[in-house]
């Protein structure tokens, strides 16, 4: 284990489940708070750490190279262990998992995993996906039970799009993925645009127009995401971010938008449609609005640490319990144990120091 994973029993006292959970306030279907009142909504999976792209806002091929460790393979957490965690997840009041890397479309026969997740009653099954095994993959993840994709891309210019996944893939086969997703049925479909001054601005208004509902076409909801100093390999400069407030009123300029309220509470999407008629956008603003108030989210590594925080430093050792024999009442103590514990708000004291801080890659924590 490294030094970045905590074990989990080992530093924590983990009540049996069924035993009163305190502190924190309880929710109807019996789940915990944390310490600042929040619950544990969303999983994220990183199922690879690896991915085909090499993303200069993600994984720099300066950092990413030939030569980069990626886990090996008895390292992962198996589809068995994954499942069963996902179980465990579930019980403590999870009722979305996404899956995520790395690419998650790299990850050998993925479609028995979302058969063996999509098994699990009353679990919404989405994944995100940078599009570029899409096209071949869409109808066979419908099939196994996946229910939406959320396809990455970061301009619809060629030129631009090449650049910025570092590794000259067409826009064009992205795009065929996302037709391919939307007539497999795995819609409502959001594309991910993460901004970035200098380098995809001027994608703003193209990526806007192109997804807007048309005649005869429905479009899909983009989401701009502020460019964030997750990990520590992309040299991430605050004056790099553009503010989601200057996204809404360059569109608005053209498009004029309105504001609309969440579709859920703590909905990390600020949501906008379009006044003169169907279609709408979505603004992550990590960076100028924290959303950690009502932060719902856990992630699990690809190797199965579990983060609290998309920000974190450390992990917490959970693959470590499955493969000491612990009982799935153990392991559910022990995550509501951790789970109760949590603090987690990084993104409102960001700061250029705490960016500077050695954090957990986004492709091994699953974005
Ligand atoms: N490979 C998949 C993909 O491209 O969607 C899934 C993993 S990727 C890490 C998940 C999401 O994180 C993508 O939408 C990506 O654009 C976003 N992302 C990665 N680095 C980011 C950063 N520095 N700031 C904001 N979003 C980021």
């Amino acid at each position: 284990m490294n030094d970045r994973v905590i074990p989990v029993l080992d530093t924590r006292r983990a009540a049996p489940i069924g035993t009163p959970r305190t502190p924190g306030p309880v929710a109807g279907d019996g789940s915990v708070a944390d310490r600042r009142g929040r619950y544990m909504r969303d999983l994220r999976i990183s199922i690879t750490d690896r991915c085909n792209f090499r993303c200069t806002y993600c994984m720099p091929k300066t950092v990413f190279g030939r030569d980069y460790p990626f886990l090996p393979r008895d390292e992962l957490l198996s589809f068995e262990e994954i499942t069963r965690i996902a179980r465990i997840f579930v019980a403590q009041g999870v009722s979305k998992i996404r899956l995520t890397g790395g690419e998650p479309l790299l990850r050998r026969n993925i479609e028995h995993l979302v058969e063996m997740l999509a098994a699990i009653p009353g679990l919404e099954l989405t994944l995100t996906t940078n599009g570029s095994l899409l096209a071949k993959k869409a109808r066979s993840l419908r099939d196994a039970g996946l229910q939406r994709v959320t396809v990455s891309l970061d301009a619809l210019d060629d030129p631009t799009f090449r650049k910025m996944n570092d590794v000259d893939f067409p826009v064009a086969q992205v795009l065929e993925g996302i037709a391919a997703a939307e007539a497999a049925g795995l819609g409502p479909l959001k594309v991910n645009m993460v901004v970035k001054r200098g380098t995809n601005d001027h994608a703003i208004l193209p990526m806007a127009r192109h997804f807007r509902p048309a005649p005869g076409n429905g479009g899909h909801i983009v989401r701009f995401i502020e460019y964030m100093d997750v990990g520590s390999s992309n040299g991430w400069k605050l004056e790099e971010v553009i503010p989601s407030a200057e996204v809404v009123k360059l569109i608005d300029n053209e498009m004029p938008l309105q504001a609309v309220g969440p579709n859920y509470p703590g909905e990390v999407a600020e949501r906008w449609r379009y006044l003169d008629g169907g279609g709408e956008i979505g603004v992550i603003s990590s960076v100028t609005q924290a959303f950690c108030s009502s932060c719902t989210r856990v992630r699990l590594s690809t190797d199965g640490s579990l983060y609290t925080c998309l920000f974190a430093t450390k992990g917490h050792d959970l693959r470590g319990l499955l493969r000491a024999g612990r009982s799935d009442i153990e392991i559910d103590a022990a995550l509501g144990a951790l789970w109760r514990e949590r603090t987690d708000n990084y993104s409102e004291q960001r700061s250029e120091e705490t960016a500077g801080l050695q954090k957990i890659e986004m492709s091994y924590i699953g974005g």
